[in-house]
């Protein structure tokens, strides 16, 4: 796949891969090995000064997860992603490499719980804390954060379990005035509805584990470079800094930016982060989120489809006090996300239950298809009450911040007929309010 003018729709199946590469398997394999024989002492030299590139030991590289690195990679126009276990690793190894030393990051309160509780008790711990804008749509409130310590804004392209945007290009322009990068969490969006690189993002994190593999059977994590940012020596000295990791074929030390000018945070993550925390990616895992990644775009066009109607359908319900979806009638989102969503922006909303905590147990516990676990972005459709379960381990007064109402109740649309889906909800809602 040299030619990098296909569509998306073509790339999502061929990026990356060359049969010839891999004895003329259509499929790609699964290279299920810890480590990759070295040959002869002087290739283990050129592998080891990367001036050949093959396989070592799979914590820091292995074909199966190469081959998903550079779809991604090419789906969102990046000049290199990197594999890793989880979305949370993703999250954790971009914000410890960015904040290398100490330093701040800003975003704004309404984060996936477990990336809003880390940046919040977790990082503070290694030195980095976060500065949580009080009012997320207002562009100069992120600048006036912005310090010489300043590390990153840090946005969710699509936030759960709010579904609100961002207008990406007016704080990726305060961000890039100040010299600062903007990581974007493009999980709820996946490449198909949102490519944050076209919109002034310089660093994207994934979990894979939602609809990027699309069927709730794997935990993934992946990490995308644009490559044109440029990181001062004053900001970020972590990429001017020589290292014998990173030595040449004649045991020169380089610095991130000599070996790789176009890519160095994904190969400070790829020699650091992966050689020494070593959250790495699975070469099975890797395969089911390759499987995944190939229906992405038919996935995501069903399940937006029926998310518009479930809206519709909730929306008109009397037991139901608000939708928030840009698809609700009084969503405050629906400019932005018609500027940067136009295929929709994703299949995930909340809505507010008009009843007491025991109805919204009797609603939960009565669903028939409609299943109740914390996934999304799944082949299934999901529901969960943010308040106790993926948001339960913030504090009260972070749910304030966050906005999570304790009758929240979040819906992850699947690949279900909708009309089905819709006699589930109603059946439910009649069991929960009858007298
Ligand atoms: C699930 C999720 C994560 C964490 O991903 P894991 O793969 O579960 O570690 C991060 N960000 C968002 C938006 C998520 O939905």
């Amino acid at each position: 796949m040299a030619n990098k003018n296909y569509s998306f729709d073509t790339k999502r199946i061929h990026a990356g891969y060359s049969s010839e590469d891999h004895f003329h398997a259509v499929n790609t394999p699964i290279y299920q090995t810890a480590a990759f024989d070295l040959g002869d002492i002087d290739r283990a030299r050129r592998l080891w000064t990367g001036s050949e590139s093959g396989g070592i030991y799979t914590r820091v590289g292995n074909p199966t997860v190469s081959v998903l690195e550079q779809r991604i990679a090419e789906l969102d126009g990046g000049t290199a992603a990197i594999g890793v276990a989880s979305g949370m690793a993703a999250i954790t190894y971009a914000v410890l490499l960015l904040g290398e030393g100490g330093g701040n990051i800003i975003s704004a309160s309404s984060l996936y719980g477990a990336a809003q509780e880390s940046l919040t008790h977790f990082f503070p711990k290694f030195g980095i804390t976060t500065k949580f804008v009080k009012n997320r749509d207002d562009v100069s409130e992120y600048e006036s954060l912005i310090d010489e310590n300043t590390k990153a804004i840090y946005l969710e392209s699509i936030s759960n379990p709010n579904i609100e945007v961002y207008d990406f290009e007016a704080i990726a322009e305060v961000a890039h005035k100040h010299g600062v990068p903007v990581v974007v969490d493009n999980t709820v969006a996946t490449p198909y509805l949102f490519r944050p690189f076209e919109h002034g993002a310089d660093i994207i994190v994934y979990s894979a584990t939602k609809g990027i593999s699309g069927h709730g059977n794997t935990i993934a994590g992946l990490v995308v470079e644009k490559g044109d940012f440029v990181y001062s020596k004053e900001r970020f000295p972590q990429f001017h800094t020589k290292s014998y990791k990173m030595r040449d074929l004649q045991g020169n030390p380089r610095t991130p930016l000599e070996l790789a000018p176009n890519s160095p945070f994904v190969s400070s993550l790829r020699v650091f982060y992966l050689e020494f925390i070593g959250a790495t990616l699975g070469a099975f895992d890797a395969f089911l989120v390759l499987q995944g990644l190939s229906t992405l775009s038919e996935r995501l066009t069903k399940q937006v489809a029926t998310t518009k109607k479930l809206v519709a359908y909730l929306e008109n319900k009397k037991e139901v006090e608000w939708v928030r979806h840009p698809f609700a009638k009084d969503s405050n989102y629906k400019e932005l996300a018609d500027r940067y969503f136009p295929n929709g922006a994703g299949a995930v909303f909340s809505f507010g239950f008009g009843g007491t905590r025991e109805q919204i147990k009797t609603f939960i516990e009565s669903l028939e298809i409609v299943s109740y676990h914390v996934n999304i972005g799944d082949v299934r459709t999901l529901i969960a009450n943010p308040p106790e379960t993926t948001h339960g381990e913030l504090e009260p007064k972070l749910h304030e911040l966050a906005d999570i109402p304790g009758n929240l109740l979040r819906i992850s649309v699947g690949l279900e007929d909708a009309d089905d889906l819709i006699a589930d909800l109603d059946q439910a809602f009649e069991k929960a309010f009858r007298e």
